[in-house]
């Protein structure tokens, strides 16, 4: 086993749908709409701002070659109309781009980036764009990395909303997407080395539609500890002081595992 961390984490944004800040006035400094980057490749979620995120982080915004969409809210794919301007007029790439996500993925894509900006798809060049469609349970490799998708409970029934498990040489990291405390995160974030959770709110328990830190403490002792803990799509302060295994991701922070 080498030495050298395989999980590079680079957090876009870290904000819930209200850019992290409850309403009115807050001394909590807002956050950018949540999604990361592994490995310089590979993006979880495509917030608004995702664009910014990597070429705030000084990313390659050429090297994604994938993009996991957990679910259908803006604040989780709402950048890509940016992506494939970028890849349109200013960063030209020459690899496929494979964008997957809930059923419906490709329809969704097209329409959004219609919307945004007309006659934009026809004009992409030089690279394939290319959509998968997950299911619950379902097992796949994208350029190089082994996923599993598992349904979580957000957004009411006609919501579909999944988490993924991503393993790269060798290491596995567990993404929660949104959703409230349900035992299909058992499954998730099974002996992975970073669970990287939704943590909207600060405390209490059976929240709507997304985890509080009460919940993602609970779900940690029932995946039997060990397991590192990224909290992201935070509405406002946590305190982890008491949690040795659990990290605040910030806007733009860099994390090994
Ligand atoms: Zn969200
Ligand atoms: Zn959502």
């Amino acid at each position: 086993v080498s030495d050298a961390p395989a999980l590079d984490l680079a957090v876009l944004g870290s904000g819930n749908a209200f850019a992290g800040t409850g309403n009115g006035p807050s001394r909590t400094p807002a956050r950018c709409w949540s999604g990361f980057v592994l490995n310089g490749r590979y993006m979880f979620d495509a917030p608004p701002t995702a664009l910014y995120g990597m070429k705030k982080m000084g990313l390659a915004v050429e090297r994604i070659d994938t993009i996991l969409i957990s679910h259908f809210h803006a604040d989780h794919f709402f950048g890509l109309p940016f992506l494939l301007l970028e890849y349109a007029y200013q960063t030209r790439r020459s690899t496929d781009l494979t964008i997957v996500g809930p059923p419906g993925i490709e329809d969704r894509v097209r329409r959004l980036t219609e919307i945004g900006y007309q006659n934009l798809l026809p004009r992409l060049e030089g690279f394939q764009l290319r959509f998968r469609e997950v299911e619950d349970g379902c097992e796949g490799e994208v350029n190089g990395l082994r996923f599993s998708a598992i349904q979580v409970d957000h957004g009411g029934p006609e919501m579909r909303s999944f988490g993924f498990r991503a393993g790269v040489d060798g290491r596995t990291v567990a993404y929660t997407g949104d959703s409230r405390y349900c035992p299909q995160l058992l499954d998730l974030g099974r002996s992975v080395d970073v669970l990287v959770t939704d943590c909207t709110y600060a405390r209490g328990f059976d929240q709507p539609e997304h985890m509080s830190l009460d919940e993602v403490r609970e779900l940690y002792e029932r995946l039997g500890g060990g397991t590192n803990l990224l909290l992201t799509h935070l509405g406002g302060d946590v305190d982890v002081s008491n949690m040795r295994c659990a990290t605040v991701a910030e806007d733009g922070g860099r994390y090994r595992y």
